[in-house]
This record gives C-alpha cells, structure tokens and sequence, in this order.
C-alpha cells in the first residue's frame, strides 16, 4: 500500500480546508520560483525521466507531448488548455483535486505553461460542476491576490493567468478539440486532425491540453523529482501514484491514491471494502471508466492496474475508473445503458457514429430481452467494428469497445437469453 509520505494529494478527502493557507502548509507554491529559475529544458527534461502519462484516458507521455509545442514563440502566443470535463461514467477524481486541493492544479499550470512558453491557460470545467468551478475561482483569486499569478508570478519572472471556462455539459467536449472548439464559443464538435493543437490549437495557436490530475501532479514531480515518481510502479512504461475511482458494488466506494500498477484484487479490497458479498460474488469489472471493456472475474482475480498489463488483457487504464458489478447485474442491461449514453452523447458529425451508436443501442435492448437471432451477435460485432477506427475522434471506438468486452467475455449469457426467448415465444 502506498505510504502516506508518497501521496501527491494529501486533502483529497478535504480533511482540511483547501484555501492558500493551509495548501501552503500541505507544502504548495514552495520553492516554485527555484523551479522556475532551472530552466524550461530542465522541467521537460524532469517530466520525461518521470515517466508520467496523461491521467486524461490516452496515458500519452506528458513530457513529450510538452516538447511538441514550438521552441520559438513567434506573433502566435502559446496557450496551455487543462481539461476539467471530467464526464467519462465512473470517473470522479478531477473533482476531488479541485475542490480539496486546486492549490496543486494552479501551481502546476503555471510550471507547465512556463515550460510550453504560455502566458496563459484555460481550465475548461463541465457545467454541472458548480461547487467545484466556485471553489476553483475562489483559489485563482486568493493567488491573484498573493501575486502567485499575475505580472511576475511567484516572483519567477513569468507573467501568468488563468481563465476559468464552464462548459455547458456535452460529454463530448471532454474531447481535446471539442473542447478547444466550445471555448471559442462554437458548437462542441472534435476536429479533423492534422493540424494537432501542438501547430494549430486554440484560436488557431499552439495550444498543448492536459488533464486536471496530470497538471496537479506536475509541482510534486518537480520538487521531489522526476526518478523519485518514476520509482513507482510496475515498469518505466507505467510508473508514479495514480488516483483511482472505485464504483458500484462494493462496500465503500472511493477515490483512492495509490501505485500505479497495483493489483485489482488488493486495490478494491483494501480500499473499497471488497465486494458486496464477497470477492467471489463478483461478476465483472469495467476497469478504466464506461469505454473500456469489461474483465470477467478471472480476469479481474489477477490483473494489474496499469497501461499495459490492462492492455494485454484486451481493456485499458483509460481514467481508472472502475466500475464494480456484483452476480446480481444484468450485465447485457448494463452495457445496453452504456450504449444508450454513447448515442445521446455522440456530437453527429460522422455517419458511423451517428447512425451506428443509435442501431447498436436498438439491437442490444432486443438482446436484453433475447428478441434477437444469434447470428445478430456477429452482426452488431460486424457493425461496432465499422465504427471502430473509423470516425473523427475516439467517441466511435468509446461506443464499440463495452458491446465487444461483453460478447468477448458473455456472448454465452446473450445466446442463453436468446434460446429462452425462442423457448417462450
Ligand atoms: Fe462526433 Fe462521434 Fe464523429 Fe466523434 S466520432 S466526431 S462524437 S460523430
């Protein structure tokens, strides 16, 4: 388990109030200046040796993704976008950063965008996160106030601001163009890419987008450096603390900071109380929010929570949301719910998105009932690969992947489903 001493997030259950005060007695904006003083290849130099992949779902080297943006600025300013739209089902963690500890987010956007040359960033946070949007401005304007940003933040010798943007609730904004759309007050629809943000982001500038978590985790990083993270997990492809969000059947449900890489077994039973009724009362688990496809308990009795262990076994750390079903779910129901959300949250740009999320949603009620002929299982596989690989954004692939875990996994419960229905007829 990982020590206290280790956690970046030392309030993420908000034991303590989250105000300037007591975040720099939980040791932020300390020595934030010296930081800033070793130079902007130091911290991307520290960023790589860290290891760090976005927290965001991809798990793209941040460091690397930071060395993309132009050496040189030129009549383009540089903007560094942190998304706060934390809408993936089963994910929670971003919020608790931000209101119980936004202290690190701010002070990391600042290292950030002194690394990418930006003078300012945007948070760009979903719509029904009001509480924690009023608490994030409350903590921009006490460090306004501080003169943490501002002309000269932290006496660094960098002009800094933030801007805090609310969002109106699309799940889809939470995609990195969408997003840059919706703040330039569009309609929130990904972009065709190339040109990526690094060359043409935000009103056409380049514009690096990280996650809430990856940002918040930069100051640590940086202070205690990049080897000390990188000394955490299982190898240097997947190293560091990681916040994990644990849902649904379990006896405590949580967000919990722990090593990357741990296995499931002992994340949920020692964080989250266990399973409702015992770990052999599990039936399944989504690991890394609603896209990832699901793991069986065999599965699950052995898997590591990192990248590429979760990879190998055909599912994803995605935002290490897991969503926890006990014997009692109706896992076809289940899945068809998760359908459902796709199609309503699909933004209508591509024919295989819009078209094909509404069909699979229609076939997989029938087959919550067993109205359906088996060779309709190939079918809606046939039809969810068509979507996979072949849209404007991974929103198509968001929508394939859980109808493929389940019929990888329970195409044997769907076909049962299917008889019984004929049976009955
Ligand atoms: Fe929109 Fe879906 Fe195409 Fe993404 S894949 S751009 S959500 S239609």
């Amino acid at each position: 388990m990982l020590a206290d001493k280790d956690r970046i997030f030392t309030n993420l259950y908000g034991f303590e109030p989250f105000n300037l005060e007591y975040a720099k007695k939980r040791g932020d904006w300390d020595g934030t200046k010296d930081i800033i003083a070793k130079g902007r290849d130091w911290i991307i130099e520290e960023m790589k040796k860290s290891g760090l992949r976005g927290r965001g779902g991809a798990g793209f080297p941040t460091g690397m993704k930071w060395s993309f943006m132009p050496k040189e600025v030129n009549e383009r300013p540089h903007y560094l976008v942190i998304n706060a739209d934390e809408s993936e089902p089963g994910t929670c963690k971003d919020r608790e950063i931000m209101r119980h500890d936004p202290h690190k987010l701010i002070e990391g956007a600042l290292l950030a965008a002194f690394a990418m040359q930006a003078h300012h960033a945007f948070i760009y946070i979903r719509g029904e996160f009001y509480h924690e949007a009023s608490e994030l401005v409350r903590a921009i304007e006490e460090a306004r106030d501080a003169g943490l940003l501002g002309k000269n933040a932290a006496n660094s010798g960098w002009d800094f601001d933030i801007t805090l943007h609310r969002g109106g609730g699309a799940y889809i904004c939470g995609e990195e163009t969408a997003l840059l759309e919706s703040i330039e007050g569009k309609k929130g629809q990904p972009r065709n890419k190339p040109p990526f943000p690094a060359m043409a982001g935000l009103y056409s500038c380049p514009t690096t987008i990280n996650n809430v978590e990856t940002i918040a985790s930069v100051p640590a990083i940086l202070k205690r450096g990049g080897e000390w993270f990188a000394g955490f997990g299982n190898d240097e492809k997947n190293t560091g603390t990681k916040l994990f969000c644990i849902s649904g059947h379990v006896n405590t449900p949580c967000v919990v900071e722990e090593e990357m890489g741990i296995p499931m077994k002992e994340l949920i039973d020692k964080h989250a109380g266990g399973i409702r009724g015992g770990w052999d009362n599990l039936k399944a688990v989504i690991p890394g929010g609603s896209s990832t496809p699901l793991l069986p308990k065999d599965i699950c009795d052995t898997v590591l929570m990192d990248f590429d262990s979760l990879r190998e076994v055909q599912s994803g750390l995605g935002t290490a949301g897991l969503i926890v079903m006990d014997q009692s779910t109706d896992i076809v129901y289940a899945i068809a719910r998760l359908s459902h959300f796709y199609m309503h949250e699909s933004c209508g740009q591509c024919t295989p998105c819009r078209e094909g999320t509404g069909w699979m949603w229609r076939l997989m009620m029938r087959l919550v009932e067993g109205n359906a002929d088996i060779e309709e299982i190939d079918m809606l596989l046939d039809v969810s690969k068509e979507i996979e690989g072949h849209t404007i954004c991974a929103h198509g692939d968001a929508s394939a992947w859980p109808i493929q875990g389940l019929m990888r996994h329970f195409r044997d419960e769907v076909e049962a489903r299917i008889l019984e229905y004929k049976k009955a007829a």
